[in-house]
């Protein structure tokens, strides 16, 4: 079924009220998801399933690459999974292996061209790329090819990839791969379609999960074990960072190009951008953030009645403060999940929807009630402080607004959409000044060590330069020029 919030009348209509509408405007965006399968005869309907269990990283473009047998055939385009995939254009990718992609750009314009995945003819045969990260380089890298005659089709990092492997002088397509990875830096989980075969690869510090999976005798990788869920697949292992996975018929081989080093997985994965349902870097996402919450409770305990999640990130976070507080749990805000990343304002004049298109409150949990609102992130403030306007408005008699990370300083080079430094709210004002801004009653952030503890590993193994503002790999001084990932839509 097509969402109508995407389709007919309403795109129609002029005012375009984003803002207001999404509760994630003012939070980290997600990045990217990406799919591969070898193996099976119905690749590209499990990819499509595949990328369906990944929306929640990319809803601007999805795409899948098939091998037919004799070439890759593509297909993709501008919107959500559920609404470019049919029948009929899943019948168009035939074959054995498939790769696919969900994207949101944080490199490169969010348009066609820019769609994954990326479908090369090289001096190596055919060759498709699903990209998930950022590369610090790819700028440096770019020119340098440009200036040497090579002849981009997108602007997007990824391919960067794609040219680095054609002008490769090795004669296998893992040789080729070798070299164009030695020459970038920064965040990548990719997925490749040779021919028949796929090939998974993965940063040397790990930044983005990717995961293999088996189905009987298909071999599956992706982003986040959720979509091993849905395919009812079984996961064998994490591609380790600095490691290539090939799956062709003689099943599934490794190769290093960089393993061992130290490595920077995302805690924001955990915070936010995974799913609760998927276990990424060894550990279950809801079981973090349920540790996240009950530390959160012991570093900053709320005199309260109810512990409310802002759904739906929050909501683990709240069970771990609830349960670590004794303070009963209850769903004081509804989530409305129709609306899209965009809703369209009938008419403005009408009325001012604010975040209420999205979130919803349950009177009869807050009413006259001392609330402690959880939410896993606070990065411009405007989304919390509407939300304690709503709550008060619902007759809660106090609002403590608890943030399950620590106050976001800096902003990501690493393939997630982030607002500008001068934009985050906490790198501008104190503790204080955010709890004055937002109209809370009390305001409290996980600590740094707090939330690496309740993640189990040290900045030493994750990267968690959003909140402490060592970056694990440098990258160029551009923000403060440029939005470091513009958007033209
Ligand atoms: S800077 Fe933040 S969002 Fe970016 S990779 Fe590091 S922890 Fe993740």
């Amino acid at each position: 079924m097509r969402s109508p919030h995407r389709t007919g009348m309403l795109d129609r209509l002029p005012a375009v009220f984003e803002e207001e509408a999404d509760s994630r405007v003012d939070g980290f965006r997600e990045e990217c998801g990406v799919f591969g399968i070898y193996g099976h005869a119905d690749a590209a309907n499990l990819s499509y399933l595949g990328l369906y269990a990944l929306q929640h990283r990319g809803q601007e473009s999805a795409g899948i690459a098939a091998w037919d047998r004799t070439r890759i055939v593509v297909e993709k385009g501008m919107g959500y999974v559920a609404d470019l995939f049919d029948e009929a254009r899943l019948a168009r990718l035939p074959g054995r292996a498939a790769i696919g992609h969900v994207r949101y750009s944080t490199s490169g314009e969010s348009r066609i061209e820019n769609a994954q995945p990326i479908v090369y003819k090289t001096n190596k045969g055919p060759l498709a790329i699903a990209h998930n990260g950022n590369l610090v380089n790819a700028d440096e890298i770019r020119s340098e090819l440009e200036g040497e005659g090579s002849i981009f089709t997108t602007t997007s990092d990824t391919e960067v990839f794609l040219h680095l492997m054609a002008r490769s002088r090795r004669e296998t397509i893992v040789g080729a791969l070798r070299d164009a990875l030695a020459r970038v830096r920064g965040a990548y989980s990719i997925v490749l379609l040779a021919g028949e075969a796929v090939i998974a690869a993965r940063d040397p510090q790990g930044f983005r999960p990717l995961t293999l999976g088996r189905m009987g005798d298909a071999y599956v990788v992706a982003s986040e074990t959720c979509a091993f869920d849905l395919l009812d697949a079984e996961t064998v292992r994490e591609v380790e960072p600095g490691e290539i996975v090939t799956l062709d018929s003689g099943g599934v081989s490794s190769a290093s190009f960089a393993m061992g080093r130290r490595t920077s997985f995302c805690v924001f994965e955990h915070v936010y951008f995974s799913r609760p349902d998927s276990v990424v870097f060894g550990r279950s996402v809801a079981d973090a953030r349920r540790a996240f919450g009950r530390r959160l409770a012991l570093e900053h305990p709320a005199p309260a009645d109810v512990v409310v999640p802002v759904p739906d990130s929050g909501i683990f976070a709240a069970l771990g403060y609830s349960e670590a507080s004794g303070i009963p749990y209850g769903m004081g805000l509804v989530r409305n999940h129709y609306v899209g990343r965009t809703f369209i304002e009938p008419k403005q004049s009408i009325r001012h929807f604010g975040v209420k298109v999205k979130l919803n409150p349950v009177r009869s949990v807050i009413g006259g009630k001392r609330i402690v609102l959880v939410d896993d992130s606070l990065v411009r403030g405007t989304t919390s402080k509407k939300l304690v306007k709503v709550l008060k408005n619902a007759g809660a008699a106090e609002v403590h607004m608890r943030i399950s990370s620590p106050p976001t300083t800096n902003p990501c080079h690493y393939g997630i959409d982030t607002p500008r430094r001068k934009e985050l709210l906490a790198a501008q004002k104190d503790l204080e000044e955010i709890r004055a801004f937002i109209e809370a009653d009390s305001l409290g952030y996980l600590s740094l060590d707090g939330m690496l503890a309740a993640a189990g590993r040290g900045e030493d193994q994750m990267c968690a330069a959003c909140f402490s503002g060592r970056y694990p790999v440098p990258f160029a001084e551009i923000e403060e020029q440029q939005s470091l990932f513009p958007r033209i839509d």
